[in-house]
C-alpha cells in the first residue's frame, strides 16, 4: 500500500501515518518529493480496507501497490533513483562505464588495464577476485591479494572498484576494499546473500540470472531494498535462449521495460551478453540507445592469454573505440559519460 501525503503536510501528520503503518505490523518506507511524500507500507498485508488510512490527517490518497515488488516500483518512487558511486552519480543523466578484466590475474595486469580504461574514458574499474567458474578446476580468483591490487589501481586512477561477491563469508574482507558489490547471475536468487547486502550501505550491482524473468530480477532487488539499501543497480547480461551463435541472447527489451517498471538505474553487460569481443561494441551502442544508464565491459590487455573470458574481452584500443561510439550515442540521447570528480548526491 502507498499513502500519498497532501502537499504541505506537517511532520506530525507524516508521523501519524508512519505510526498507523507500524500498528498494522508493516514497515514504513518514506520517499520525499518536492511538496509531498509517499509512505510505502510493506510486509505481509492483510488489511481488508484502506479506510483507516484514508481518514488520517494530511493524507491525500491511499492505493494498493499492484506489483509484487514494492520498493523498487515506480508507484512507490516515481522519479529515477540517482545516487553517487565514489566518483560520480548513477541513474541521472550521466552514463556509467565500468570496465576491466573478468578476473584480476596479477598486479601488472590490473594496473595496466586500469590505466588503459581510465584513459579511454571509463569511470569505474571492474575485476573479479572470487570467480564463479563452471568447472571447479578452473582458476577461482586471487582472493585478498586481488583486492589489494584493485585498491592500488583505485589509488592510482581515482576509479571506484566493482567486485563480485559470491558468499556471505567474503563480506567482512570485501567491505574494507570494494566500492560496489557485484552480485553475479548465478547468485541472483541467493536470498541470504541479498539480505546481508541489503543491510550494508554499499552500492550493489545486481545481475540478471541466466534464466530469470524481469519480475524475478525485480523481486531479488526487493530483498536489497527491504533491508534499507537503496543503492541498487540492475544489470541485463543476456539470457539463455535456444540461440547458440552467441554465448547468451541480449534482452534489449529489458532496458526500456525495466526503466518503465522501476526507478532503479539499469545497465547492460555486452561482454557476457554476447560472449564475443566482435559483437560487444554494437550491443554497447544499442544499450545506450535503448536508455541504459551504463555499461559494464570486460577489457584485457592480452585477451588471448586471459585466464577467463578472453574471447569476449576487448583490447584497450577496441575499448577506446567503443567509448567513442557510445559517447556519440549518449549525446544523441541528451546524456554524457560521467566524468570522475566529486559527485553531487541527488538522493533516492
Ligand atoms: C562476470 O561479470 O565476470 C560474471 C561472472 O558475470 P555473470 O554473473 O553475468 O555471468
Ligand atoms: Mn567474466
Amino acid at each position: 500500500m502507498i499513502v500519498v501525503m497532501k502537499p504541505h503536510y506537517t511532520p506530525q501528520q507524516l508521523e501519524g501515518v508512519v505510526n498507523a503503518v507500524k500498528a498494522h505490523g508493516l514497515t514504513a518506507h518514506i520517499t520525499y518529493g518536492v511538496e509531498t511524500a509517499i509512505v510505502a507500507a510493506v510486509g505481509e498485508f492483510h488489511i481488508p480496507s484502506l479506510d483507516p488510512f484514508e481518514i488520517l490527517d494530511g493524507v491525500e490518497s491511499v492505493k494498493r501497490i499492484s506489483q509484487p515488488y514494492k520498493l523498487g516500483s515506480r508507484q512507490v518512487h516515481p522519479e529515477n533513483s540517482v545516487f553517487p558511486i565514489d566518483g560520480f552519480n548513477v541513474g541521472g543523466s550521466d552514463i556509467a562505464i565500468i570496465a576491466g578484466p573478468c578476473a584480476v590475474e596479477s598486479k601488472s595486469q590490473i594496473l595496466e588495464t586500469a590505466h588503459a580504461v581510465r584513459e579511454a574514458g571509463a569511470n569505474a574499474l571492474r575485476g573479479g577476485v572470487f570467480k564463479p567458474r563452471t568447472s571447479p578446476y578452473s582458476f577461482q580468483g586471487l582472493g585478498e591479494e586481488g583486492l589489494e591490487y584493485l585498491a592500488e589501481a583505485r589509488e592510482q586512477t581515482g576509479m571506484p572498484i566493482v567486485v563480485e561477491i559470491m558468499s556471505q563469508t567474503q563480506l567482512d574482507l570485501m567491505l574494507n576494499y570494494v566500492d560496489v558489490f557485484q552480485v553475479g547471475a548465478r547468485n541472483m536468487q541467493n536470498f541470504n546473500l541479498l539480505r546481508m547486502l541489503g543491510e550494508t550501505r554499499k552500492t550493489v550491482l545486481l545481475k540478471r540470472g541466466l534464466s530469470a524473468t524481469i519480475e524475478e530480477l525485480l523481486m531479488s532487488a526487493e530483498y536489497l531494498l527491504a533491508g534499507g539499501n537503496k543503492q541498487v543497480i540492475l544489470c541485463e547480461r543476456g539470457i539463455r535462449t535456444f540461440e547458440t551463435a552467441t554465448r547468451n541472447t541480449t534482452d534489449i527489451n529489458a532496458i526500456p521495460v525495466l526503466k518503465n517498471l522501476t526507478h532503479l538505474p539499469v545497465i547492460l553487460d555486452p561482454s557476457h551478453a554476447t560472449g564475443q569481443a566482435d559483437y560487444v561494441t554494437a550491443i554497447a551502442r544499442a544499450a545506450v540507445a535503448a536508455g541504459a544508464d551504463g555499461l559494464i565491459v570486460e577489457v584485457h590487455p592480452d585477451p588471448a592469454r586471459a585466464v577467463s573470458d578472453g574471447k569476449q574481452s576487448l583490447k584497450p584500443e577496441k575499448f577506446a573505440e567503443m567509448v567513442k561510439q557510445v559517447k556519440a550515442i549518449a549525446e544523441v540521447m541528451g546524456r554524457r559519460i560521467a566524468p570522475i570528480g566529486k559527485p553531487v548526491a541527488v538522493g533516492w
